[in-house]
């Protein structure tokens, strides 16, 4: 009989979120396998768990996912952590998943802290639809690219992102995105905990010059449109009423708001421009 691959959340900061099933298998398993056996042996040690441990990261996915899944074939129970948090989110875990699976290992995960979930849980912005980015480019081009192609989505967004890159980031999605609701969610479950509230813009003159320490979670609301069509759980906006909706609520002329609504849509402001015109007409009522 093969043996069951665990996949097991650890904590993203206070030891107390370990799940009391998390430390049972733990204890139970023949091998944990962690992204750094040093990181895990102190998480294990603290819980008095002595069980082996072997590495399984980024750099030696391709090879350790297939040693780990002939011991599974062969019996063995094997755990897989990542350094925290939820293995396989944006952690190493995929290829022994889908290989395991592939080969008819069980796979049974077991659920806890996950960053994206705690910092969306307490963010205040809408949840019923999100969407996790993980990790942009570290290269200006490529992240710019990539938060130009998430104008488009009309959900709430959330991103992983560095302290020394998060003000660049800040300021691009700022710049793509339009100066949306955001926060940024310093430090969870950590003594220094702290959430950031506001718009982009105000993000950014928060962060002013000083340097930022600790990891980060950046939650961006959707565009306008995106928030109302959650709310009201109905079809698309109108690119007519969303630029009303903008000039209303942030008090800004009708350019700057097809200007912002293009942006979210993606698509040029001379195209928002025909669109709107052509919405204006439809809306005139007969006669006029
Ligand atoms: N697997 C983890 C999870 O489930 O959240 C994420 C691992 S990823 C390599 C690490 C990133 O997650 C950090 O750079 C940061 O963006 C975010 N993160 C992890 N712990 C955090 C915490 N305590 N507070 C804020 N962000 C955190």
């Amino acid at each position: 009989m093969p043996g069951t691959l665990y996949l097991i959340a650890t904590p993203i900061g206070n030891l107390e979120d370990i799940s009391l099933r998390a430390l049972r298998v733990l204890r139970e398993v023949d091998l944990v396998a962690c992204e750094d056996t040093r990181h895990t042996r102190k998480l294990l040690s603290h819980f008095q768990i002595n069980r082996p441990t072997v590495s399984y990261h980024e750099h030696n996915e391709r090879e350790r996912a297939e040693e780990l899944v002939g011991k599974l074939l062969a019996g063995a129970n094997i755990a897989l952590v990542s350094d925290a948090g939820t293995p396989l989110i944006s952690d190493p875990g995929y290829r022994i998943v889908r290989e395991s699976i592939d080969r008819g290992v069980a796979v049974v995960p077991l659920p806890g802290a996950s960053a994206l979930i705690t910092a969306l849980s307490a963010s205040g912005l809408a949840v019923s639809d999100f969407f996790f980015a993980g990790f942009l480019p570290a290269r200006g081009g490529a992240r710019r690219a990539r938060l130009s192609d998430l104008a488009r989505v009309r959900s709430t967004l959330i991103f992983y992102e560095s302290p020394h890159r998060i003000k660049e980031t800040v300021k691009d999605a700022l710049d793509l995105l339009g100066d949306r609701e955001s926060v940024l969610a310093r430090e969870l479950t950590k003594l220094h905990e702290q959430f950031m509230r506001g718009r982009l813009s105000d993000l950014l003159s928060a962060l002013g010059e000083a340097t930022v320490r600790g990891e980060l979670v950046l939650i961006v609301g959707p565009p306008p449109d995106g928030a109302q069509a959650q709310k009201a759980e109905s079809g698309p906006i109108s690119l007519l009423s969303e630029v009303e909706s903008l000039m209303e609520r942030d008090k800004i002329d009708q350019m700057t708001a097809l200007k912002r609504a293009a942006r979210g849509r993606g698509i040029s402001k001379s195209e928002a421009y025909r669109q709107l015109m052509s919405e204006r007409e439809q809306a005139r009522p007969e006669g006029e």
